[in-house]
């Protein structure tokens, strides 16, 4: 078992980009009975530590498993000459700078075991078999989930990020991953919404385990606002953060958020990153002023430590504020709406 899973699949968001080439047009040969037949593709990764055919295996990785057209073989084929030529042309030209990101880039695919990724199937059976081999490994779940929503195996993936969330709470990918699914095409709300609540409580603790890197919380204040854009219930984002020390004693400021209310979504997801957050949870029950300390923060208006203690219940808006406020709103309305297109572009 690798301790350092450095290279696992590469993120096609990463290094491609798919608006603007049309799908890859590519002609497969099939190793079990020879018939050609051709696909279209959403990427491909060419491995460039890869001779063609040195071991059954041409180097390429492509966007999802292929079933022969004649006699039904799957993911059991090479990649025709013509096409491979296609492939390196589109590399180099954008190794000289003739193109920028599109379909077909260098990439060596390593599972979280070391091994290399070539076909789908074989990668994905090998991950199955790593979680037989660690059956109370989140980790294992996690990346076979990750690794079947890579090719298009939805079902599979959720139960098995169900299986990781299941062994360890704390698992906040394997969480946000099964709620931006359910939030989004799983259509499932109230489901969706359950593994979103329990990744954003489950948070604090792996960030201060250094376990999660600041991307997670970005990606759950995304499906967080996509929640509340679509709920009237009332929702509100209850923090507890450590507010300094006062002599011997060690402050904590426990506040929340009317998220129905809440402009800033951007802040919100820096804020919920911070190392000095101890705990958040979602609540329907609002705060019963405002602004809260925590309104106060995220919008930018807020000393630091004692000071924030002492502000709370303080009068806030006066006129000229209320109408700055107005604008403000106006303006963080576009803000989401650029957000949420964003949250659309999947973080993984
Ligand atoms: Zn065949």
């Amino acid at each position: 078992m690798a301790n350092e899973p450095a290279r696992t699949l590469p993120n096609p968001e990463d290094v491609l980009d798919l608006s603007t080439e049309p799908p890859l047009k590519l002609d497969l040969v099939c190793a079990h009975c020879e018939e050609k037949f051709s696909g279209e593709f959403e990427w491909a990764f060419v491995n460039p530590e890869r001779g063609y055919e040195n071991d059954g295996w041409d180097g390429v990785v492509l966007s999802r498993i292929v079933t022969c057209q004649k006699c039904g073989a799957v993911d059991d084929y090479r990649v025709a000459a013509g096409s491979r030529f296609l492939l390196m042309g589109r590399l180099l030209g954008r190794a000289v700078g003739n193109s920028s990101k599109g379909r077909v880039a260098f990439g060596v695919s390593l599972l979280w075991d070391g091994s290399v990724v070539q076909r789908p199937t074989r990668a994905l059976a090998r991950l199955r078999q790593l979680v037989g081999e660690n059956p109370n490994n989140a980790e294992a779940f996690r990346r076979l989930g990750n690794g079947c929503e890579r090719w298009g195996l939805m079902g599979e993936a959720v139960q098995a990020w169900r299986k990781a969330v299941a062994l360890n709470a704390a698992d906040v990918e394997a969480g946000c991953s099964i709620a931006s699914y359910l939030l989004g095409k799983g259509n499932d709300l109230p489901e969706g919404f359950k593994y979103l609540r329990q990744a954003l409580g489950a948070l604090p603790a792996a960030t201060a385990a250094k376990k999660e890197l600041r991307q997670w919380g970005p990606a759950l204040v995304r499906l967080l606002l996509e929640t509340v854009e679509r709920t009237d219930e009332p929702l509100a984002l209850m923090a507890t953060w450590s507010g300094g020390r006062l002599g011997d004693q060690q402050l904590v400021n426990v506040s929340s958020v009317d998220l129905h209310e809440l402009e800033d979504f951007e802040t919100l997801a820096d804020f919920v990153s911070r190392p000095d957050v101890l705990g958040l949870a979602l609540t329907s029950e609002l705060p019963k002023e405002s602004p809260t300390i925590l309104e106060r923060l995220l919008s930018g208006d807020s000393g630091g430590g004692a000071s924030q203690l002492l502000a709370q219940g303080a009068p806030f808006r006066d006129t000229v504020a209320s109408r700055a406020h107005r604008h403000k709103r106006r303006a963080e309305k576009k803000r989401k709406q650029k957000l949420r297109k964003a949250s659309q572009r999947r973080n993984r």
